[in-house]
């Protein structure tokens, strides 16, 4: 076990806070670590919302992949702990209705 003691959720409990930002579901896409290369699903990174935000983490070396920050009117969005995103287009025509 490492260091790290602090719980942590899948990244599917971001879904709500990302929800507001993009028309798809990113816990559904896949993403690439920065780091380590291990490309997953949103879905599966370790997720952290102890602060005013939530910080995602890659599951397999636990780089940050994305912070999300509110901040009054704003949302800070940093994703730069991911070399890409890939999201499935079908999902633009599956989503149209969303009741969440
Ligand atoms: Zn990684």
């Amino acid at each position: 076990m490492s260091s790290h003691t602090y719980d942590y959720l899948d990244g599917n409990a971001a879904a709500g806070e990302l929800s507001k930002i993009f028309a798809m579901d990113v816990t559904a896409a896949k993403g690439q670590c920065a780091h380590c290369g291990a490309t997953k699903r949103f879905a599966e990174a370790h997720l952290y919302m102890l602060g005013p935000g939530v910080v995602a983490r890659c599951a397999v070396c636990e780089h940050v992949l994305l912070r999300l920050v509110n901040v009054r009117q704003r949302v800070f969005l940093d994703v730069r702990g991911m070399t890409y995103l890939s999201l499935d287009a079908a999902q633009l025509e599956a989503s149209s209705d969303l009741d969440a």
